[in-house]
């Protein structure tokens, strides 16, 4: 279950962070690496590598100013990007100047990894090296530019499988941090991020239709059963629930036996008419010689309106009318409760 719409979460914005302090890193490292470089070239009178220096430090220099005044994402993309067409730049000045420059060469493949997922950032290193042969071909001896790209090649090797890795691992730690282990709904924190997107104003959706669903006497079936079946109900209603529910609509668990629902765009009678399908879905349902119902409420918020957690208080109170109209019924905000079928 995902959050169409709605994502733009903490796992991203970490990352966006991560890669916009290592452009800061390597933006002030190269503008004093270039400092260096340049002095020396100019020192040994080698005119045409000063001059190199002297434009990559204006624009090391122009990258840390994007990197301090644009958004950090803006800024982090800027730069890696600006450092691999200043490599593409490099090779070309080196053929024009006669000059191998093929030592410039291995900083691609890592810059690409800050830009690209795996596989374009693959296609992109192999054509980057291939162009990278071809302009340093003319200007050393054959063996040369054999051995540049076997290390060249070795390079992408690791790059790419270190990309991939890094790719897989973030897919499964996204998981593990949006999802719930024992019902494999999303989570509450999960919950309280997409609260903040739909109130934010980069949200497209005008208005939502929360859902609180709640076991009827969880607590008597701990009781009577042993919490290890609770577990498993917990499990086999959170699985009855999706299997009602399309596969774009998120499913999240609330709390210790609750779930919650957000029907984005949706209004408040296409909520009850799912409620009562969700219900219905529990009742029905086959959990091995245990009864077991929910109750649900369900408010409609829209952006003119209250702020979302007053919608998501509006659910619970419905959720809390449902329960003292008997249970295995729900009830729309503000209106009284539907008795079951
Ligand atoms: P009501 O119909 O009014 O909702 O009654 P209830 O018994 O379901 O509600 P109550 O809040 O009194 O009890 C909820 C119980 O759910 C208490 C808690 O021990 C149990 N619970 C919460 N999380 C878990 C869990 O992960 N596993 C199990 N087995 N029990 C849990
Ligand atoms: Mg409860
Ligand atoms: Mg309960």
């Amino acid at each position: 279950m995902d959050l169409p719409g709605l994502r733009r979460d903490s796992f991203t914005l970490l990352r966006e962070e991560m890669r916009w302090r290592v452009a800061v890193v390597l933006s002030s490292l190269i503008s004093v690496l270039m400092v260096v470089l340049g002095s020396i070239n100019t020192h040994l009178g080698i005119a045409d590598n000063a001059v190199l220096a002297w434009i990559v430090l204006v624009i090391a220099l122009a990258c840390l100013l994007g990197l301090v005044k644009l958004p950090k994402h803006q800024g982090g993309t800027l730069f890696f990007v600006t450092i691999a067409l200043l490599l593409v730049g490099v090779m070309a000045y080196g053929s024009y100047f006669g000059r191998s420059m093929q030592h410039w060469a291995y900083i691609f493949p890592p810059v690409l990894v800050f830009l690209l997922r795996a596989g374009p950032a693959l296609a992109a290193m192999v054509a980057y090296g291939v162009y990278a042969s071809l302009m340093v071909a003319p200007l050393v001896e054959p063996i040369a530019v054999v051995r540049f790209a076997s290390a060249y090649g070795l390079l992408v090797c690791f790059m790419y499988t270190y990309a991939l890795l890094q790719e897989q691992a973030a897919v499964m730690l996204r998981y593990h941090s949006d999802h719930d282990a024992l019902s494999n709904c999303l989570n509450r924190r999960t919950f309280n991020e997409a609260m903040e997107q739909l109130a934010g104003s980069r949200s497209s959706a005008q208005s939502c239709t929360f859902l609180l669903i709640d076991i009827d006497h969880f607590k008597a079936i701990n009781d009577r059963h042993g919490h290890l079946v609770g577990d498993r109900i917990i499990t086999q209603v959170a699985a009855e629930l999706g299997r009602v529910l399309d596969p774009g609509t998120p499913l999240f668990r609330y709390g210790g036996e609750e779930f919650a629902v957000m029907l984005a765009d949706a209004g408040p009678d296409a909520g009850a008419h799912l409620a009562e399908r969700l219900r219905d879905a529990v009742a029905r349902g086959d959990f091995q010689g245990v009864d077991v119902t929910v109750s649900i409420g369900v408010a409609h918020w829209h952006r003119s309106g209250d702020t979302v957690s007053v919608a998501v208080d509006q659910a619970d109170q419905a959720l809390y009318v449902a329960k003292g109209a008997g249970r295995n019924c729900i009830s729309l905000f503000p209106a009284a409760p539907s008795a079951a079928s």
